[in-house]
């Protein structure tokens, strides 16, 4: 028999559930991927191409296909089922509004074919829908208590790439999508580059971790974002392995993984950050309107103010450090995580904007952008989502000094202070003259 796995944000071969399976029960596998216009890739299409041509070479190693169709995702998925007499759909697990209602139609062709249409998961280290609450609920709403169970739930088993995947005879391989924008130096998409980055990541830099990660000049993290985006890179295989580190074992007391504070060893935290990626997508499970219900507290109003919005989305707010992060990421697709953090509360907290303007720039913006992650730490930085603490301050400058204590992240992306010593380099308005070329603070910094 024959079945179709749809590949969609999973790009790999190694630890695929659906893929596994489906090697497994049939004689005959069609992994295919739909380009569907209805889901623009915009700045990451040309990493998803990359990625696609990648997993096409891997199955060709193993004698297959990655059949390649341009349209609806689920009527094209049900032409060529049709078109093979294929008996099922495996694919993977997602918790998007889009997805779902992708999985919905498709779950109801199925049946109408009389078609087996089955879900895996992969798409987590522990599936988003593995873990209730002990107190009640369907979800967690916060942090901590979710890392406690998180860290204690057993794990499926790391799946192997499949040997070989034989594909029926006679299949049209169709033509990968359209790039849209060439891929970013700094990370070229698919599996292998995948693969390499993680291994010489666990290898040679994930002890450092703990101390490292917020050092904002020093490429002291991963930058696995964009392959776990896409699915070049098992979460799940990265967690098994991060435990595996040096000293590690799994055999730890999961205590350590849960404390916070000095001397944490790297790949304990490291496997923390993992949690949190999980975190998001149990979120967005229960609450699909991530990205766009607004529990502000009553009362507060945004600011209409586009030219601010503009300022910040360009890099032209006068803050150092606010500025170096908005150009890191229109330049490399990509932005460390302490000048999100930075950004995103000086966008809402000191501009006043909506939230959501600041993450759907992020979402068209970055490489790893996705509707639970980026929407659900936006929600974080804003204090509106079901998280219980709505008023988490943070003092740019401050931070500023703390993580780019000689002002290198700020050279780098912000070459018009180059020459500002260091002492003024995160408050140039000190200058007694300024920098020519560079703009005043858009709010007053004090
Ligand atoms: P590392 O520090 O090496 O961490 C390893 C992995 O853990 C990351 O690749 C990521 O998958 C996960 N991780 C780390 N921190 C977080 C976190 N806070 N939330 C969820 N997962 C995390 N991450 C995205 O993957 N996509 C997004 O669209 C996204 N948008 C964000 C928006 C804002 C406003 C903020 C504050 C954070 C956002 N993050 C997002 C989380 C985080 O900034 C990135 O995952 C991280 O910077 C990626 O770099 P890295 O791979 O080197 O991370």
């Amino acid at each position: 028999d024959t079945v179709i796995v749809l590949f969609s944000r999973d790009l790999r071969v190694h630890d695929h559930p659906a893929l596994a399976a489906a090697c497994e029960r049939a004689r005959h596998v069609i992994p295919l991927f739909v380009a569907d216009p209805a889901i623009p890739s915009g700045n990451r299409g040309g990493f998803l191409v990359e990625c696609l041509a990648d997993l096409r070479g891997s199955l060709r190693e193993r004698g297959g296909e990655l059949v390649v169709r341009h349209g609806d995702s689920v009527a094209e998925t049900m032409r060529l089922a049709e078109e093979t007499r294929a008996q099922a759909v495996y694919a993977g697990l997602d918790v998007s509004t889009f997805a779902r209602r992708r999985q919905r139609r498709l779950a109801e062709e199925c049946e109408r074919l009389r078609m087996d249409f089955l879900v895996f998961p992969g798409l987590t280290v522990v599936p988003p829908d593995a873990l209730r609450p002990t107190g009640g609920g369907d979800h967690y709403r916060v942090f901590t208590p979710y890392l406690r169970a998180w860290v204690r739930q057993p794990r499926r088993e790391v799946l192997k790439a499949p040997g070989a995947v034989h594909v029926p005879g006679g299949l049209r391989a169709g033509k990968l999508p359209e790039p849209g924008r060439e891929p970013y130096e700094l990370f070229r998409g698919g599996e292998t580059v995948g693969r390499r980055r993680m291994e010489q990541w666990l290898r040679h830099c994930v002890d450092d971790y703990a101390e490292g990660h917020d050092d904002m000049a020093g490429n002291r993290t991963s930058r696995l974002s964009p392959y776990l985006r896409f699915g070049c890179v098992s979460p799940l295989e990265l967690e098994a392995l991060a435990r595996d580190v040096g000293d590690a074992g799994a055999a730890r007391d999961v205590g350590e993984i849960e404390e916070e504070g000095e001397g944490r060893r790297g790949a304990d935290e490291f496997v923390r950050q993992l949690c949190w990626r999980d975190f998001f997508y149990q979120v967005t499970r229960a609450f699909p309107r991530i990205n766009r219900d607004d529990y502000r507290p009553r009362g507060h109003e945004w600011r209409d103010d586009d030219h601010a919005a503009q300022a910040w989305k360009e890099g032209m707010t006068g803050v150092p450090i606010v500025d170096a992060g908005m150009r890191q990421l229109l330049t490399e697709g990509w932005m460390h995580n302490r000048a999100r953090l930075i950004v995103g509360s000086f966008l809402v907290r000191r501009l006043g904007v909506d939230w959501r303007v600041g993450a759907d720039h992020f979402f068209d913006l970055l490489l790893d952008g996705d509707v639970a992650n980026n929407y659900g730490n936006w929600q974080w930085v804003a204090g509106t989502g079901n998280d219980t603490r709505p008023n988490r301050l943070v003092n740019h400058i401050r931070q500023a000094k703390r993580y780019d204590p000689d002002g290198e992240y700020v050279r780098r992306h912000v070459p018009e202070l180059d020459a500002v010593p260091t002492r003024r380099i995160h408050e140039p308005w000190r200058l007694p003259s300024g920098v020519p070329g560079y703009p005043a603070p858009l709010v007053p910094m004090g």
